[in-house]
């Protein structure tokens, strides 16, 4: 056998356009994953390709000290899309290594080490981000991690205000958590954690890799709780399936980030993709359309799975349904018979966080395929 030990799927995709993946007999399939929210435009989206192409035509890569034009404008399109004062960013390759940069730069701005983390929250694999995700099947073949983590109950204001103090580096929290289960922070909760941050001169990091560039109806979740952190980490779609990602910072931490560096920072053609997705992002008001299609899906997935489920719950296209039973026989239900392939969030959720660009029909389909499979899957 070669390659690695991923769970292969039984399908192979070859072809992708828009929210429609094709496997290699010409089969559709409805993206309702977006392989794990990678490309919020859709597949093969023609801004993102063009620019891609264009930049490969006149410089792939040159070290990160020499400023290129197109890192410099996905600079300024990050801080004016960023809420209030966050205007400075640093660029890396995945959403783990945005995190990790994180809680490296909220110890060496506070001269603190300790770092409280949500319970069932997810940051990534690395040994730093490592530490502040919940589950253990992640963690424990690699332990020890990095010390002087502590975790708190999500969305528990309480807890949170007594667990942290003036000894306390960084809060890491997703304002609606995904791998966890998606699970949407109440507003008091994200405000309370911003209270008492602030008072502890603690930085707050919204780790925004799932939730951000539009998916939960505003460009970054952090809008709609009206809290402005001190730092946003992002990465999953903000290449629109090119890889990179992003801690975006206020100037306190900008200015006290130590000596963190990467060689891939930035390079001239993932810049490209990243700067022609959040431009599209923004300029065709698709966080807006993320609102009212994934309204509209909510709406009319409890009207039609309302009584056969225990919940559908989220925010905008990021969507859980909770089936009350194994999600994955579900999905395979779902892919094999009705050509939509979603997400697992946990054991007993399915997850749709689709390319943000899908029509009301494609919802439509979606309602229809699970109406049948959870039915089906009780036979
Ligand atoms: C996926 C994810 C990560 C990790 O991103 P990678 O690019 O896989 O390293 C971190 N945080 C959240 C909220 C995620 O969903």
């Amino acid at each position: 056998m070669t390659g690695f030990v991923f769970n292969e799927k039984p399908i192979q995709i070859e072809r992708g356009e828009g929210a429609t993946l094709y496997d290699d007999s010409g089969t559709e399939y409805l993206d309702m994953g977006a392989s794990y929210a990678c490309v919020p435009l859709g597949h093969g989206h023609p801004a993102v390709d063009e620019a891609v192409r264009d930049q490969l035509d006149e410089l792939t890569y040159v070290q990160a000290s020499y400023p290129v034009e197109t890192r410099t404008r996905l600079y300024e399109l990050l801080a004016d899309t960023a809420p209030g004062d966050i205007d400075y960013t640093w660029l890396c390759n995945s959403g783990t290594e945005a995190n990790e940069a994180a809680l490296k730069f909220a110890r060496s701005a506070t001269g603190n080490s300790k770092i409280v983390a949500t319970m069932q929250g997810f940051h990534g694999r690395t040994m730093g981000a490592l530490a502040t995700t919940w589950k253990n099947k992640y963690k424990k073949p690699y332990e020890p991690l990095i010390g002087d983590v502590e975790f708190v109950p999500y969305d528990d204001g309480e807890a949170m205000e007594q667990t942290v103090d003036d000894e306390t580096a960084a809060v890491i929290v997703e304002p609606v958590q995904g791998e966890g289960g998606i699970n949407p922070a109440s507003e008091a909760f994200l405000q309370r954690t911003r209270e008492v941050t602030e008072d502890a001169g603690a930085a707050l990091i919204f780790d925004e890799v799932q939730t951000g560039l539009g998916r939960t109806g505003s460009m970054w979740a952090a809008e709609q709780s009206g809290v402005v952190p001190d730092m946003i980490t992002s990465a999953k779609g903000l290449g629109n399936g090119l890889p990179i990602g992003a801690t975006l910072c206020r100037e306190w931490i900008a200015e006290n980030y130590g000596s963190h560096a990467s060689t891939f920072s930035g390079g001239p053609v993932i810049s490209a993709a990243a700067e022609a997705t959040v431009e599209t992002i923004r300029d065709e008001g698709i966080a807006a359309h993320a609102a009212d299609v994934g309204g509209y899906l909510t709406e009319r997935l409890e009207a039609e799975l309302g009584d056969d489920v225990r919940e559908v719950r989220g925010e905008g296209l990021l969507i859980g349904v909770e089936v009350g039973r194994g999600a994955n026989r579900v999905l395979r239900e779902l892919a094999l018979n009705h050509g939509v392939l979603a997400l697992p969030a946990g054991r007993t959720v399915v997850r749709l966080l689709p390319p943000l660009t899908i029509t009301e029909a494609d919802a439509d389909a979606v309602v229809d395929a699970l109406a049948t499979a959870v039915t089906e899957d009780e036979g």
